[in-house]
């Protein structure tokens, strides 16, 4: 049917006409998929307590096959051949059964729905209260009703389930913010926000968190300990992970250890990658604001000279790791990024420049490691020593902000032990310079940050925070997979 409407939309009204009733019936096969799901659920919990407590095991399995055969669940993606719930699990499973590989490939039809919704409404660090919103009624219609709030980030939702039963607590944590930009994708769910776009794959994160929520209340019966699902605000910006150390709130709730993944452009979907240790660098950033005076730009001898000054100390920056460290033991990243003039006419010479940049290492900007010198200090002796030659003083800033995300090497063994018994593929990451607030989590609690595959021929390529930043939508699954997995296999993960 989706076929027939597609091919005769062959001019424009008849496209347009078509492509929103396709999008109507879309979004009446989603509602009607999510409403039989949610009465289905009903019947089989009350189903469960009958035949458990009145009938034999034989009704009880019969009853099961009848109710897993009903076809309003089977899915009917046109993707998939599949036969099975929109989640994938064959008609006569039990949904407290434990699952195992046969299960898998995750196939889900609400995860996309939920990365959809999530990628066309974006909000920036701090302002996610639509997607909070999102969020918890969907984790209510779950049946979650244990919350716990986050002081310092009102937009944070962190949800738990309680088993009951004796064994570890785990957290699963996934970012919520998106970034400013305009997005380019041409997508049909395309940001509904002018300047603003999910392109780190933070809405990607939160629906593969929101469905292993769903999908763990669900199993809940067969599963022991604690999980704490962590929606958690302004990733992109300062004060997101931190606020939350901070704030103690995973210690409250005795986490003992806590995972996450995060979209990997141009692994190939079906992968995941991961490195027990160091895996990303800290992050700092500098700003240098030289201040002297300014002029008419035809007369250089009567006002100082900020724009050489300016030129000098990008470069010679930039040469601080090539010149000063050892590059093999000590890979340093220093970039000048941004530069602020106070004029922008071309016959002005500005009064103030102020350079803005970042520093990326995997040692602290403070620790002693060059010839008895920080890293801060060397910064600090070539800015004042080269303003010094061109008689300005320099203002300097250099502030630490995510610490080196440091992958428990333990917990990392362990955990793909058991991935690679449950048939989830996993390749070694490669380290890289980019840095992430989740380095603030492995601080503190032993922790396992993913790369996750979402390249899938011309899809999936583009880097981060680009316009054009897109997933295959295979991904989702196969990120639902990763946390079941663990979830499912936390209390042999030694805690
Ligand atoms: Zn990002
Ligand atoms: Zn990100």
């Amino acid at each position: 049917m989706w076929g027939t409407l597609h091919r005769t939309g062959n001019d424009g009204n008849h496209a347009s006409k078509y492509k929103s009733q396709i999008a109507t019936l879309r979004q009446i096969r989603t509602d009607m998929r999510f409403v039989t799901k949610v009465w289905l659920e009903q019947i089989r919990a009350e189903m469960r307590i009958l035949t458990t407590a009145w009938l034999t095991p034989t009704m009880s399995a019969l009853l099961l096959s009848v109710n897993y055969a009903c076809p309003y669940v089977v899915a009917s993606d046109s993707t998939s051949n599949q036969v099975g719930t929109p989640h994938g699990r064959p008609v006569n499973e039990s949904p407290s059964s434990k699952r195992t590989s046969k299960t898998r490939p995750y196939q889900g039809i609400d995860v996309r729905s939920f990365y959809e919704h999530i990628h066309k409404t974006p909000e920036l660090g701090k302002a996610e209260f639509k997607t909070a919103e999102f969020l918890r009624s969907k984790l209510k219609d779950f049946g979650y009703s244990e919350f716990v709030d986050e002081p310092t980030l009102p937009t944070a939702v962190i949800a738990v389930l309680n088993t009951g039963k004796e064994g570890p607590t785990i957290c699963f944590r996934a970012e919520m913010d998106a970034r400013k930009c305009q997005e380019e994708t041409g997508l049909s769910f395309a940001s509904t926000t002018p300047g603003i776009m999910h392109n780190c794959g933070h809405d990607a994160h939160a629906a593969i968190l929101l469905e292993t929520a769903h999908k763990l209340m669900m199993e809940s019966s067969s599963l022991r300990g604690k999980f704490v699902f962590l929606f958690q605000p302004a990733e992109e910006s300062a004060g997101g992970a931190d606020d939350i150390v901070n704030d103690g709130v995973l210690k409250k709730l005795g986490v003992q250890a806590i995972f996450a993944q995060h979209c990997a452009s141009g692994v190939e979907v079906g992968k995941h990658t991961l490195h027990g240790g160091a895996i990303m660098a800290g992050s700092n950033t500098f700003s240098v604001k030289l201040s002297g005076t300014g002029g008419h730009a035809a007369q250089p001898h009567e006002r100082d000279d900020l724009a050489g000054l300016s030129s000098l100390i990008t470069l010679e920056l930039e040469r601080i790791p090539a010149r000063c460290f050892d590059v093999v033991q000590y890979p340093t990243v220093c970039n000048v990024s941004t530069s602020k003039w106070s004029s922008e006419q071309v016959n002005v010479a500005p009064d103030t420049i102020t350079l803005g940049g970042t520093v990326r290492a995997f040692y602290g900007i403070d620790d002693k490691l060059f010839r008895g010198k920080s890293f801060r200090e060397l910064f600090e002796q070539l800015v004042n020593g080269l303003s010094n030659a061109y008689g300005v003083k320099p203002e300097i800033s250099l502030k630490p902000g995510s610490p080196v995300t440091v992958n428990d090497p333990k917990l990392c063994d362990r955990v793909l032990k058991l991935l690679s018994s449950d048939k989830i593929s996993v390749e070694d990451a490669e380290r890289s310079m980019f840095a992430e607030d989740f380095a603030f989590y492995t601080a503190q609690i032993p922790s396992a940050y993913f790369g996750l595959g979402i390249a899938r021929g011309a899809v999936g390529k583009d880097n981060v925070h680009s316009a054009h930043f897109n997933i295959d939508e295979d991904c989702l699954d196969s990120g639902v997979d990763l946390f079941m997995s663990i979830a499912e296999n936390s209390s042999r993960l030694g805690l």
